[in-house]
């Protein structure tokens, strides 16, 4: 599966806990460490360069890039980098009004990460549709961005504008987006409140079996959709600001997303990151989320 990321998110674009420094270095590290290139060296990001090019050119062989991790007792484990290319102004306005946009390019810093996590979720969209999981390890978030304001650490929603852009190009014409981060993604909700095509789903539940259960019931009643997209926060773990969920239930929820994706998507899946604070599990719980919903 591909996790698309960029070294610019590693640089801190506010104050907000979202942008705290080593936030992103601990899931990075974790997912490096299910990489053996041939000869050990670090992950290759896969600059997809100036030049639009098409989802399938990235599909690179298996063999060449797999990070097979045999004899290790932890079978074959993979993962690949891709860098995103910042979106354009064209993918924001699908979602966004020109004042919001233009408020947000009033700090020039949170802007350019801005596009470039839009570009993340994009890309992991475009990936996803062209059959291969993949996640967007990107920050700042996206969920609380509405289309003409925002709060709670977002400025553009990305999920949004990966499944508008995805509509736009006429791959897909609807969607499902899953939420599980410990907040309600009031931004998502209120893009696409007036859409039939387009569902939003915000599990609830005040303790971790009553959470899970109607996380899975909703998987198992939807009808088909042509992709799901995850808004993936990891603030609801226990040890983090929720305080409900293990590491071993982000496996789970990764297999149910996986499993709905088979059924009823034509295995078309990814996620993107949302929140989740604690630095010292971050990188845990991302990786199981991962370990369930890839191949
Ligand atoms: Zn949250």
């Amino acid at each position: 599966m591909k996790v698309i990321f960029h070294q610019r998110f590693y640089e801190v674009y506010t104050s907000d806990p979202a942008a705290a420094p080593g936030r992103m270095e601990p899931m990075v590290e974790e997912l490096e460490k299910e990489f053996d290139t041939f000869d050990g060296a670090k992950p290759r990001f896969l600059n997809r360069g100036k030049k639009r090019r098409s989802v399938s050119t990235l599909s690179i062989p298996r063999g060449l890039v797999l990070s097979a991790v045999e004899g290790s007792g932890r079978g074959v484990e993979w993962v690949e980098f891709v860098e995103p290319e910042p979106a354009s102004e064209k993918d924001l306005e699908r979602v966004h009004g020109r004042q919001h946009i233009q408020w947000v390019k009033g700090d020039p810093m949170v802007y350019e990460i801005g596009l470039l996590a839009a570009g993340g979720a994009i890309l992991a969209g475009e990936i996803a549709f062209d059959g291969e999981p993949a996640f967007g390890l990107i920050r700042p978030p996206g969920h609380h961005a509405s289309a003409h304001s925002c709060w709670g650490f977002c400025y553009f929603n990305n999920i949004a504008i990966a499944i508008k852009r995805l509509i736009s190009e006429e791959k897909i014409k609807s969607a499902l987006i899953l939420d599980f981060d410990l907040h309600y993604g009031d931004g998502t909700s209120n893009i696409f409140s007036n859409s039939k095509e387009v569902s939003y789903f915000h599990p609830e539940g005040t303790n971790r079996e009553t959470f899970l259960k109607d996380l899975q019931r909703s998987l198992q009643t939807e009808r088909s959709y042509e992709i799901i997209a995850v808004s993936a926060g990891f603030d609801r773990h226990k040890d983090d600001w929720g305080g409900l969920l293990k590491t071993e239930d982000y496996l789970s929820i990764g297999r149910w997303v996986k499993e709905f994706a088979l059924e009823n998507c034509r295995g078309r899946r990814f996620g993107v990151l949302e929140g989740g604070y604690n630095h010292s599990v971050l990188g845990r719980n991302v990786k199981s989320f991962l370990q369930g919903l890839r191949d």
